[in-house]
């Protein structure tokens, strides 16, 4: 462990990247860009706000919630978050530090939003998994937590709210490593819990950092920073059994914990761990410059060879030897949309796409290529940068690491869509979805609002919100029968509801329909034809998606199993069809 600190610290002097690199190279270096994965009510808005007010981006705590709130007041859709106490739209948040650009990439953390969570851990290059330290792992931290292990992405661990009685530490690590199957590096390790709590051990220097609480909202007083061995320390902390077992714990990690190996976190096979509160500020700013040092800059990205490849690549969670890759080094631009959403400012109707910067530099009226739409040209010149709820025009370069807004007003984008420059096509692999889970008829029972009720959901399909399904061959987009959605959740549902009212004017009614499955037939039609004609698909509704692609939707889950043990070969079914 020890080992490894003086090459982290070194990295962080003032300039992150030596002089002599290229522009490009020098600042995709130190871009650090994280989500946070945790279960609601962990503490995820709290730590972001810490992040940001030791980051100096806000002086203040409370801003952030401040500026929600605002922005919920412009809203009925925020409305809705407001109501559920939820969180729904992803956003970015970014700023300087020690030399460091830092993106926060914000992510849903209810369950039903997990699909949107899932392409915004695509466009991460490192996760921080939040953990309530009473609680310990929960249904959430364990779903996201392996959407970021299928992202194959770096993860750090932050176990919050150590000013409450909480699990033992040791007793935390164990359930990690026994559930997920990653070691536990502890990187600060906690000194008591609830009121005992009195600071941190930060392994790497073996220098205790013993707090004082600070009033809400104020940055926490580091009292003392004393070396572990030290009579100074078992004074200062006047409680001897506290102190006998912090010696104890340092001793047996020494002996337990794997090394804190850079290349070990970038591979996921160890996730260094840190304690703290957000709430109280203790560990924060420790953790924040850690992250500095562990986290990962951009890495490299597995494009398309147009093969089965790359979707195998999201299925294992690996990138396979010889996947081809695009360096953030490689000169040429290139990104991917990972996110797109309508209407985030009500007073000017716009349609944003979110792009992640992957290589080469951008800079606003850069000339791109689409890739789905072979190689198409556009000029890119309304380009917004991205923070918070705060959009500027972009009147700068921008690297690898970035997210930039680009303004999407005839749908040109859809998500996973790559943009690039350069004579060679960059396709990177497509961002899957999850199975829908549940399903509902869409009834507008205004006519006269058709065009409102066709265009808003258009957009909102864009987005991702939810999937549309129809009979087959009914190519006219719904206008004669209901489409029916498909989503993860029913808040999604919800979501589409409220905004088509709030956004379009339309009330429409969603029936939701007794199907608990859906499978894609990725053998087409004819073999669809086929079981049916066998008799093997009674009961079992036949759609098509936007792309006249069979989806199959089962009424149980053992009718699915029916079927997938009798005509797995046959069908050829999947959860989900990467568009
Ligand atoms: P989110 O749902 O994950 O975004 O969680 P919030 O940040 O909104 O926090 C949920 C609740 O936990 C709020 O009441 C916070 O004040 C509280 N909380 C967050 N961090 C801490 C902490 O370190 N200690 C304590 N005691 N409470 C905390």
């Amino acid at each position: 462990l020890a080992a490894l600190a003086p090459v982290a610290r070194g990295v962080a002097s003032s300039s992150p990247v030596g002089a002599g690199a290229s522009t490009q190279a020098r600042e995709a270096l130190r871009r650090r860009n994280l989500a946070i994965i945790s279960h609601p009510d962990a503490g995820k808005t709290t730590l972001t706000e810490k992040l940001l007010l030791y980051g100096g981006a806000i002086n203040q705590a409370g801003a952030v919630k401040a500026k929600g709130e605002q922005r919920r007041a412009t809203s009925d859709f925020m409305e809705l978050e407001q109501q559920r106490g939820i969180s729904i739209s992803s956003t970015v948040l970014a700023y300087e530090y020690q030399g460091y650009k830092t993106l926060i990439l914000d992510t849903p953390g209810h369950q039903d939003f997990s699909e949107d969570t899932y392409r915004t851990l695509a466009a991460a290059d490192n996760a921080v998994m939040l953990i309530d330290g009473a609680k310990g792992l929960e249904p959430q931290t364990r779903k996201l937590f392996e959407v970021a292990r299928l992202r194959r992405l770096p993860i750090f661990t932050f176990v919050n709210k150590l000013d409450r009685p909480s699990l033992s530490p040791l007793q935390i690590c164990d359930q990690i490593e026994a559930e997920f199957g990653i070691r536990c590096c502890p990187v600060l390790w906690p000194i008591g819990s609830g009121d005992r709590f009195k600071g941190v051990l930060d392994r790497r220097t073996s220098v205790v950092h013993l707090f004082a609480r600070g009033a809400r909202g104020a940055i926490a007083e580091t009292v003392a920073e004393l070396p572990l061995n030290s009579a100074e320390l078992r004074e200062m902390l006047n409680d001897d059994e506290l102190h006998a077992q912090l010696l104890e714990d340092a001793e047996i990690l020494d002996e337990l914990a794997p090394p804190l190996d850079l290349a070990a976190i970038a591979s996921g096979d160890i996730t260094p761990v840190f304690f703290g509160s957000a709430m109280s500020n203790f560990g924060v700013q420790l953790f924040l410059n850690a992250f500095m040092q562990l986290g990962l800059p951009p890495a490299a990205r597995a494009v398309e060879d147009g093969g089965a490849g790359a979707a195998a690549d999201f299925e294992n969670g690996a990138i396979e030897a010889g996947t081809r890759v695009v360096q953030p080094t490689h000169a040429e631009f290139s990104g991917f949309v990972f996110k797109l959403q309508a209407n985030l400012d009500p007073r000017h109707r716009d349609r944003m796409a979110f792009v992640r910067v992957c290589s080469g530099t951008f800079e606003p009226g850069l000339r791109v290529k689409h890739s789905r739409l072979k190689g198409k040209e556009l000029t890119l010149s309304q380009v917004q940068s991205i923070s918070g709820n705060e959009r500027t025009t972009l009147d700068e370069a921008c690297y690898p690491g970035d997210v930039i807004g680009i303004n999407n007003p005839a749908g040109t984008f859809a998500i996973g869509d790559t943009i690039y420059t350069g004579s060679e096509r960059i396709s990177y692999s497509k961002i899957p979805s999850f199975s829908p889970e549940v399903f509902a008829l869409c009834t507008n029972p205004s006519p006269s609002k058709y065009k409102q009720f066709a265009k808003g959901l258009e957009q909102l399909l864009d987005e991702g919100a939810v999937q549309r399904l129809r009979e087959r061959g009914d190519m006219d987009g719904g206008a004669g029968a209901a489409p029916i959605l498909a989503a993860v959740g029913p808040l999604q549902f919800e979501v589409v509801q409220s905004r088509l009212q709030s956004e379009y004017g339309v009330d429409v009614t969603l029936e939701r329909l007794p199907f608990a499955a859906a499978r894609w037939a990725l053998a087409g039609w004819g073999a669809v034809e086929q079981a049916t004609a066998d008799g093997k698909l009674l009961g079992v509704r036949k759609l098509e998606d936007t792309w006249g692609r069979p989806v199959l939707l089962f009424p149980s889950e053992w009718k699915l199993n029916s079927v997938l043990a009798d005509c797995t070969t046959l069908l050829q079914l999947r959860p989900y069809a990467v568009a």
